[in-house]
């Protein structure tokens, strides 16, 4: 079935992208894992893998019929700094497709060889940060968080230079648009309005399609590119999900969570968790995520004050407060079972919170063993104040429920764990187990319900897999 090739991207002036195919790999690269779903999204038969050849359109050994691929540019803040070009440097637009559901989807390959973008890198990707996310993506999309996706992770065969030599490997990824707020920062800071606009115009064309709106457009549009990456944020706290390189080249316009790094679920919860690192300062710590959303935001009010006057993007920037907070208490009466947030309940999360800190409990146990007393119980030191919390707890179900409200605590069990991933990294890169990237796919497909056959996988770090240390290199 050919594939159905529209790629909007390249519609836009060619200061945007440079045209160009992959680097040929021949060390003898091989499928490692795929994903079907996502295969009929895009319109490829569930068989599209079993054939060999199949691999060579994403090793540069062959290109899709229609497709017409690009390496994007964009700048950004990393750490603080502005840095006035990065790009896609390791990174390939193959070109989009119109999937069965009718939206345009990006099929990008990540480690796909060196691009003019690829400042001092290599343009490669190694296996260990492609498995890391090639499931998170996955993970986070069964956990009902925005995400990229990605179709299928082929092992290269060819050696990439870390701290050691290790094993490559290039991910397909799929999301509706790789567009990120440093697109427009790249333009803004040329002084290149012209070209801001002409993006503005192609993100809201495409993929703001709600906004008709000729008056107020782009403050609309920035009203829901706000609210959409306050609801991310929100979301991310609630799981307990650390990005740990939020920089703007890293924020998506669509308000997806996007390029994974050395991020982290919180096992102890402790907000000033650092999950990279590399960020010595912690910038980009679990406790700083909203406020470092909002910087970023701030970043991009900058970057569009041609199409948006500075004052009116300042204004809507400053909502963000008002919209993470709506979002993630909401999130977290929620994950207590209640439909509406309130103030008795905010203060019963909090409480919580505060126990679990004192405590150092397991973020997704605590949750996940709420309604199981005894269980439960074990995850406090002081079982007293615990036993207390849970009264309170109580109580406020009964009136809920009086009030008819039902009642449906909604934690994960399961959450991509740091240990898990480098679990996973060992058993394929040793090639002691290739099955392990399935069964760990299979339980985070169903986060929410308990797997007894996975229950190993519900618990902080073993021994073994402990001061595990996940920097930026990748
Ligand atoms: P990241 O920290 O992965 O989000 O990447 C930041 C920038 O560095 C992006 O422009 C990437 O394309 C680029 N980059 C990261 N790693 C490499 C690499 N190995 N080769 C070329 N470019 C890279
Ligand atoms: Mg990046």
């Amino acid at each position: 079935m050919p594939l159905s090739f529209d790629t909007i991207f390249a519609t836009l002036p060619s200061t945007f992208y440079t045209k160009m195919s992959g680097e040929v790999i021949t060390d003898n690269p091989y499928l490692l894992h795929f994903n079907p779903e996502l295969c009929e999204l895009i319109g490829l038969e569930n068989s599209f893998f079993d054939d060999m050849k199949s691999l060579d359109y994403f090793i540069g050994k062959n290109t899709f019929p229609g497709s017409d691929s690009l390496a994007m540019v964009y700048a950004g803040h990393q750490f603080g700094q502005y840095v006035p070009q990065l790009g896609d440097g390791r990174a390939l637009l193959l070109g989009q497709i119109i999937g069965m559901d009718g939206k345009h989807y990006d099929l990008q390959v990540k480690g796909a060889g060196l691009t003019p973008y690829s400042r001092m890198g290599d343009g490669r990707a190694v296996l260990r940060s492609s498995i890391r996310e090639y499931i998170c993506g996955e993970a986070m999309y069964q956990l009902g968080i925005s995400s990229t996706r990605a179709l299928g992770i082929i092992a290269t065969n060819r050696p990439v230079i870390r701290e050691r030599i290790e094993p490559g490997a290039i991910i397909v990824r799929i999301a509706e648009s790789h567009i990120r707020f440093g697109h427009f920062e790249y333009f803004h800071y040329r002084n290149d309005y012209k070209n801001v606009a002409i993006l503005a115009n192609h993100v809201i064309e495409h993929y703001y399609t709600n906004i008709t709106s000729t008056k107020n457009r782009y403050v609309e549009w920035f009203q829901e590119i706000t609210a959409r990456t306050a609801t991310l944020i929100a979301k991310w706290q609630a799981v307990g999900f650390c990005h740990g390189v939020m920089n703007t080249d890293n924020m998506s316009i669509l308000g997806l969570t996007l390029d994974y790094g050395p991020f982290g679920f919180l096992e102890t919860y402790n907000p000033t968790w650092i999950c990279n690192q590399s960020d010595h300062s912690g910038r980009y710590s679990y406790q700083n995520q909203p406020i470092i959303a909002q910087w970023n935001l701030y970043a991009l009010a900058h970057a569009l004050q041609s199409v948006i006057p500075i004052h009116q993007g300042l204004e809507v920037v400053a909502d963000f407060d008002r919209l993470f907070k709506k979002s993630y208490e909401h999130e977290m009466a929620q994950k207590l079972g209640f439909n509406t947030p309130n103030a008795s309940i905010n203060l019963l999360w909090q409480r919580l919170l505060t126990l679990m800190q004192h405590a150092s409990s397991d973020y997704t146990l605590t949750f996940s063993d709420l309604l199981i007393t005894d269980k439960f119980l074990t995850h406090f030191k002081d079982k007293e104040q615990a036993t207390q919390w849970i009264y309170t707890y109580e109580k406020l179900i009964n009136e809920e429920k009086k009030n008819g409200n039902t009642f449906t605590p909604k934690n994960p069990r399961y959450v991509f764990r740091n240990w898990i991933a480098e679990k996973t990294i060992r058993a394929v890169e040793d090639n002691v187990d290739l099955s392990i990237i399935s069964e760990i796919l299979t339980m985070l497909n169903s986060p929410f319900e308990k797997q007894e056959k996975y229950e190993q996988y519900a618990s902080k770090a073993p021994e073994q897999w402990q001061n595990l240390n996940i920097s930026c290199s990748s």
